[in-house]
């Protein structure tokens, strides 16, 4: 992996206008004469638990900053030797970095604090159809305690001492295909049923292609049960979503225009995370 260094505290003696003064340096491993840039940045699930050496101090470190000099050498230093090293202090990879480190903190602290005053409820930590990662804390009236949201990608940099805890394993390596960003090449004004405040006529199915996926949107007075199981007609959009072979795989009503283009990202992620690992 790399290399561990043992290196503690040294004890300089020297020798001061007779007297002799005791004073302890932290010895550098690090070559000084050259400048550093943080290029990655992870928790390694505890000091106690997975510590790793700081590869200039020695010191044990569980956020670990991983940097690289200008001859391109890595090393893994913690964030106090990071600091120190020259070119690391005022960049903004530094400050973001800090920033990762007390985001994740701050959530293990809140997590923590849920166990000890709830001592009964119980923490769920879930993969979620949109790439993200939920932890939830629900004391035993399964009242929301604590109830985080992170990406993937960084929970299980910052976050990996939750990963055994995760309910759904089997979706750890998905990632979806298609995000907000997502550019459908299709003008969703073109699907307003209002315009400057006046109605204008119903929308004939329009078909909107999303990657190997077709979603057909129309606007009508379409007939649904309310609560009650009672039939109520109103005018709504109807998205009907098609897999590449053509299958129907979901279909869902909306009252808002403004709705449908993330409901279609939202329906194909969660249909595509349903069927992985499956
Ligand atoms: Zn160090």
């Amino acid at each position: 992996m790399f290399n561990i260094f043992y290196q503690l505290l040294n004890e300089q003696k020297f020798a001061d206008g007779g007297e002799v003064k005791t004073k302890k340096v932290i010895r550098r491993n690090l070559p000084i004469n050259t400048e550093y840039k943080i290029i990655d940045s992870f928790y390694t699930g505890g000091i106690s638990e997975n510590p790793m050496s700081c590869d200039n101090c020695g010191k044990l470190i569980a956020n670990v900053a991983v940097v690289e000099n200008t001859d391109g050498d890595k090393y893994h230093v913690g964030m106090d030797c990071a600091e120190t090293l020259s070119g690391i202090k005022d960049s903004l990879e530094f400050i973001a970095t800090n920033n990762d480190f007390n985001e994740a903190k701050a959530i293990r602290a809140k997590i923590n604090n849920a166990f000890k005053k709830y001592t009964n409820g119980k923490l769920e930590v879930k993969n979620l159809p949109d790439g993200s990662v939920k932890l939830e804390y629900e004391d035993e009236g399964n009242r929301t305690m604590v109830r985080v949201y992170v990406a993937k990608q960084w929970f299980n940099k910052f976050l990996p001492d939750y990963k055994n805890k995760i309910s759904n394993k089997d979706k750890n390596d998905f990632y979806p295909k298609f995000d907000a960003n997502y550019d459908f090449n299709f003008n969703f004004e073109t699907l307003r049923n209002f315009v400057d405040g006046k109605k204008v006529n119903y929308i004939a199915p329009k078909e909107i292609k999303v990657g190997d996926y077709k979603a057909v949107v129309s606007h009508e007075p379409h007939t649904i049960l309310n609560d009650d199981g009672k039939a109520i007609t109103n005018d709504t959009y109807l998205q009907k979503l098609y897999d590449s072979s053509g299958k129907l795989i979901n279909e869902d009503t909306y009252y808002m225009w403004r709705d449908i283009q993330h409901r279609i990202i939202w329906e194909i992620n969660q249909y595509e995370f349903n069927n992985f690992n499956k």
